[in-house]
């Protein structure tokens, strides 16, 4: 089965590395090379230079990790939102079917699983056209938010 790795967006086979989780060899090269099945034991800088905006979410919609990319685009910088509910505090325009709703089905289907949309972040700082890429982990139970930005800029 053809996936996208939940950090870079490669592609890749998820029968060559069925213990990577969704994240492709070189960027588990990029951590150590270790098979990190909790995203919370990244390194801070590895998650900062990840090319893509890339949010961690719990199980409960508190953000674990927010990174740098991700920052650039809503400019909102990390400190100001790990720790925050995602839906809530930080990003009231996702609280919809259409994104929400993805994250809370996939979680319900409890197994791991990607899907994709394509999305506008209406927020009242900035408004832009986002490609996302949602990679649920069972086990761990949270969800990766991987963010490419197709236009738009924050304001
Ligand atoms: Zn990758």
């Amino acid at each position: 089965m053809l996936t996208e790795c939940a950090w870079c967006r490669n592609t890749i086979n998820v029968e060559d590395s069925p213990s990577s989780n969704g994240i492709c060899t070189s960027c588990l090269v990029d951590v150590g090379g270790i098979e990190h099945t909790d995203v919370s034991s990244f390194p801070r800088s590895f998650i900062d230079a990840l090319p893509l905006g890339a949010i961690v979410l719990a199980n409960d919609d508190t953000i674990i990790s927010y990174n740098l990319a991700e920052s650039e685009i809503t400019g909102m910088a990390p400190d100001t939102v790990e720790g925050k509910n995602f839906f809530v505090d930080v990003a009231p325009c996702t609280a919809v079917r259409a994104f929400q709703g993805v994250v809370e089905k996939m979680r319900n289907a409890g197994k791991d699983s990607q899907e994709s949309i394509e999305f506008t972040f209406n927020h009242q700082r900035f408004k832009c056209y986002v490609s996302i890429l949602f990679t649920y982990y069972a086990q761990a139970d949270y969800t990766i938010i991987n963010v490419k930005q197709l236009e738009g800029t924050a304001l």
